[in-house]
Formats: structure tokens, sequence, C-alpha cells
């Protein structure tokens, strides 16, 4: 059976017509789904007896469930949720004393391949459903008020899979968590990070996307960055600054650009330079990110190169960030849970 949160609101009234119930009740069960996060009809409790048998004889509820949860010494805690079909996806939550940040996925596994990628070792399974999108956000959202006594304040689509090849659902999501009528989170205190795919950011741009775009650039060296992001081949730094100086022209905004420091790989002050050059026509703020080991080749950057790095970039007025990384006794970078799971 369909999951009720696949249809449309033209569906829902067509169906509720049919059984001869009145129309005000659509609004009423999308407030359960989508304000509420229902997951089931039982607790649809407003509804009559006789509409919610209706409703569960011809629709499901294609749940997500929280695999496991493990909490980190620093208050990080990461998820796994198993889905309808037994897949699994990450998500994690971030508190600082006034926040939480809630990290989610878009994608089953990867395409992109990204070598220092956890999730890029699995390959791509499937897109997830915008349902599904949202289960997540729901489920850590309770969390987060248990775990922190807040709920999620920023919503960052960040965890695995690339967003920008599951459009429809991330659209449809980002419409259902910022609509004043049902989750109405802020659209900047949402991002999206891409590892850049430049007809879609376009897209995003004609679309008047609202929420904030982080890049996942990681290497301002062309050849560099594709020895160890494969998928750029396709994608040209030419390409690419096109399509960001043009979402910048349509949106106004300025674009994150996150950037994982490699010890010995992108941490030079020479590739401080091309990182400068790189982002020479669109205005940018640059989130630094600190290496959480996964067990594979690479290496966190030395401090000292992270500080030259940063003076560098400070003295070309820049704005830098940086992104301790949290929860590293949890394997809390993307893909790197499900991968242990899937190992033990
Ligand atoms: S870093 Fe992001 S885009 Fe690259 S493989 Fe991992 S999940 Fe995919």
């Amino acid at each position: 059976m369909e999951d009720i949160r696949h249809i449309s609101t033209q569906e829902l009234l067509l169906f509720l017509e049919e059984n001869g119930e009145k129309k005000f009740r659509a609004g009423q069960i999308e407030e359960w789904l989508w304000k509420k996060g229902a997951g089931s009809f039982d607790e649809m409790t407003n509804l009559p007896v006789s509409l919610r048998q209706k409703l569960s004889e011809n629709f499901s509820f294609l749940n997500t469930v929280i695999g496991r949860r493990v909490q980190s010494s620093d208050g990080t805690a990461k998820f796994i949720f198993r889905l309808h079909d037994g897949r699994e996806i990450e998500g994690v939550l971030i508190p600082t004393e006034t926040r939480v940040t809630a990290c989610i996925s878009t994608q089953v596994g990867c395409a992109m391949g990204c070598k220092f990628c956890a999730t890029g070792t699995m390959g791509f399974i499937r897109n997830l459903h915008y349902s599904e999108i949202f289960d997540q956000y729901i489920l850590m959202n309770r969390e987060a008020q248990a775990l922190y006594g807040l709920s999620i304040s920023n919503i960052v689509y960040m965890g695995m899979g690339e967003p920008l090849l599951n459009y429809d659902n991330v659209m449809r999501s980002v419409e259902i968590l910022t609509s004043p009528k049902v989750q109405g989170l802020s659209p900047s205190r949402i991002t999206l990070s891409t590892v850049g795919i430049a007809k879609v950011i376009k897209q995003l741009a004609d679309d008047d996307f609202k929420p904030e775009v982080a890049l996942s650039l990681h290497c301002a060296d062309e050849l560099k960055r594709r020895e160890r992001m494969p998928v750029t081949e396709h994608q040209t730094f030419e390409m690419l600054q096109e399509a960001l100086s043009y979402l910048y022209e349509k949106t106004g905004k300025r674009i994150t650009i996150e950037y994982l420091l490699l010890k010995n790989w992108n941490d030079s002050v020479a590739d401080a330079k091309k990182l400068h050059r790189f982002c020479r026509n669109f205005p940018v703020k640059i989130n630094l990110i600190e290496y959480n080991a996964t067990g594979t080749e690479y290496q966190k950057s030395p401090e000292a190169n992270v500080r030259a790095f940063i003076d560098f970039l400070e003295s070309k007025n820049m704005v830098v960030n940086v992104r301790r990384s949290r929860g590293q006794d949890i394997d809390a970078a993307c893909g790197q849970l499900v991968k242990k799971a899937e190992l033990t």
C-alpha cells in the first residue's frame, strides 16, 4: 500500500470526497503528518475512528526507525536510521549550549566516490524519499529535546549522499521544513552542501532557493581535487565558478566553502593562495574542517599548517571559521557508523 505521505493534497481531497468525508479533514490529516510527525493513523485522535479505519485500509506508513544511537563524550549523538526496506542511513545531532544542529542524509550510499569519505566507498544504492528525509528530522528532534532540552535549530544536508542528485525530494523536504504552516524553520538555518553539480546549482538559483548553499571544495587545485573527488572530472572549475557566480547574482547570498584540511595534500600556503583565487568572483565564507580519521591513509593537518593557512586567508580579508571535529569517539563523520555496522 502507498504511504499516505506520498500522495498530494489533491489526491487526498479526492480520496476524502470518494469516501463521503468533509474536505477540512485533509488539513487535519496533513497537520498530523507534517507538523506533528505522526507515524500511524491511531495517533490522529481528532479524526473519527471510521475515517482512521478507511485510511488504514487504503494507505500505509513506510516509517523510518532509529536502529542505533551512540553518544559522544562531547554530547554529539549519532544515529543509524533503518528505512522501511531495511536499508540504513545516518544522522548526527551536534549540540552547543543554545543550538542543536542536525546533519541529515539524502541518499542511501553515494555515487560521488570521494576517497576520504566512508560513504563514498559504499557506492550509490538509492535516493531517499522526502518523507524519509523528514523522518530523520522528526526523530532527531524528539531525541534533541530529550537529550539536550532543545529543539533542532539548524539543519545541514551534509550526511550520506549528494543532495543535488536527489533534487525533487530535497526541495520538497526543504519546503516542508520551512513552511510556516508546518515546521516553520527559517531557511537561513538550513544549509545544503554539495560537491558542486554546476547545472543543478544554476537550477537552485532559478528556483529561488532560500537556504544557504555550501560547496564541498576541499581543494582549489583542479587536478589534485579530481584525484580524490573523481566526480569533479565532469564539473570543471570554470563551470563551477560560473554557476556559483550565477547563484550569487540571483540570490545575493554569500556561498560557504567547505574545506577539509588533509596533511600534505591541501594544507599549504600555496593551497590557500589557490583557494583565494578560486573565490575571486563571488563572496564566500570559508569553513575549514578538521579531519576525523576513518582508518584511511589520510591524516589531519598539523596545527602549524592550519594556522599558516588561516593567516594567509585572513590577510586577504576572507571570513574563515575552523570547525573542530566533533564526536571523534563515535565515528561521527559521514558514513563511518553504517560502514562499521556492516563490518561487524
Ligand atoms: S563526501 Fe559527500 S559527496 Fe563525497 S562521497 Fe561522501 S557523501 Fe558523497
